[in-house]
């Protein structure tokens, strides 16, 4: 993989990774930092990425994703433009390079939400210039539930989202925080206050041992 260049040393740039199995409430979490960031002053967007699936029912092509065929993501992968790519679901995701370093060099806060194959690339190229997040749901119930709440998915389709979930959720060592979504305001301040540089008092994964246990279906061990 090519190497980033990405400004770590710029004092108000910041690369924000997030990670979440669908449904735990990444995009609604994202949405309020994105906000408060913007009354602090500071200027923070989502990162576009581009797609070989196809468009979902209301998803805009630039806004919610550059959608893109097989052969126009294999030449950008190719000719160098993406900062990471990895296969999801059996399609092909990937950051754009040069827009992620242009939001950068403006001094913007740019979130990539992305999956841990994507997190461990932008995390290996430029350990110290990005933050790595992942998002938690507070149970597995509240995971489903919330699936089920946004009325997107069918009832097969949650089943395999709640499969794919255990998967992405034991990658989580390899983040640099979690933040639990259980209390959204509680959730999105923790976020504010890693976005912000701060290291908030309860966003270590060894503090959350026993959720992170009944998540991945493992047995709780002895907590000392
Ligand atoms: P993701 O982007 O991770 O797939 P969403 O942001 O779409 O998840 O959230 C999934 C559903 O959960 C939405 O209906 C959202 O309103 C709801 N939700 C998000 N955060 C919370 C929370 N802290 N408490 C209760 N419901 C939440
Ligand atoms: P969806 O198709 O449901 O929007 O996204 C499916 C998965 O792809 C999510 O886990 C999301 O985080 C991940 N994803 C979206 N964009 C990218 C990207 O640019 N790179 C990587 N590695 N994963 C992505």
């Amino acid at each position: 993989m090519q190497s980033t260049t990405v400004p770590a040393e710029s004092s108000s740039a910041a690369l924000i990774i997030l990670s979440a199995p669908s449904g735990a409430g990444k995009t609604t979490l994202a949405r309020k930092v994105l906000l408060a960031l913007g009354k602090l002053g500071r200027q923070a967007a989502f990162s576009v990425s581009y797609t070989t699936r196809p468009p979902r029912p209301g998803e805009v092509d630039g806004r919610d994703y550059h959608f893109v065929t097989e052969q126009a993501f294999s030449r950008m992968v190719d000719e160098g433009q993406m900062l990471e790519h990895a296969q999801v679901f059996g399609a092909c995701y990937g950051t754009g390079r040069q827009a992620t370093l242009n939001a950068l060099a403006q001094g913007q806060t740019v979130f990539l939400d992305i999956d841990w194959q994507g997190a461990r690339q932008v995390k290996r190229s430029s350990p110290q210039a990005c933050t790595a997040v992942f998002i938690l749901p507070p149970s597995r119930e509240a995971l489903r539930q919330r699936l089920q709440g946004r009325g997107q998915d069918s009832a097969a389709v949650i089943e395999t989202r709640m499969n794919q979930a255990v998967a992405e959720m034991s990658h989580y060592p390899e983040f640099d925080y979690v933040v639990v979504n259980d209390d959204l305001e509680r959730a999105s301040e923790a976020l504010l206050q890693i976005c912000l540089g701060a290291v908030p008092p309860d966003c270590r994964a060894e503090q959350h041992r026993g959720l992170l246990a009944e998540l991945l279906g493992e047995k709780v061990g002895p907590t000392r």
